[in-house]
């Protein structure tokens, strides 16, 4: 299962954090996932809800925001949206496309609970 290997990585990312600044319990977590990573953010909540238990991220509030494909034209700049895996300029029709967004994965924030 895809999520739970994300959850784990999470939950060690999120674990060495709080040792770091000697927190010992979180409200919030919020993660940003790129449509490509292919989380399912309901999938991920609950491995990382399984994963957290015993953890200083048990009951923590899992916040995933998943951010749709983007891409710059390589001919005309311009940045866009890419929907339904349509990789083709909207202005000038051009294919020449980076990647400028989709796959990232990352913690946004955490929050202590006080
Ligand atoms: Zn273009």
């Amino acid at each position: 299962m895809h999520e739970l290997s994300i959850a784990l990585s999470l939950l060690d990312l999120i674990t060495e954090e709080c040792q770091k600044h000697g927190v010992e319990r979180l409200k919030k977590i919020k993660v940003v996932a790129g449509e490509l990573a292919g989380v399912v953010p309901e999938a991920l909540k609950f491995s990382f809800e399984v994963v957290s238990e015993g953890t200083v991220a048990e009951g923590a509030e899992l916040e995933v925001e998943v951010r749709p494909l983007q891409a710059v034209c390589q001919d005309c700049g311009a940045e866009f949206i890419i929907e339904n895996m349509k990789f083709r300029c909207p202005q000038c029709r051009s294919r020449d496309l980076k990647r400028s967004a989709g796959d990232e994965l990352f913690i946004d924030y955490l929050e202590t609970a006080d």
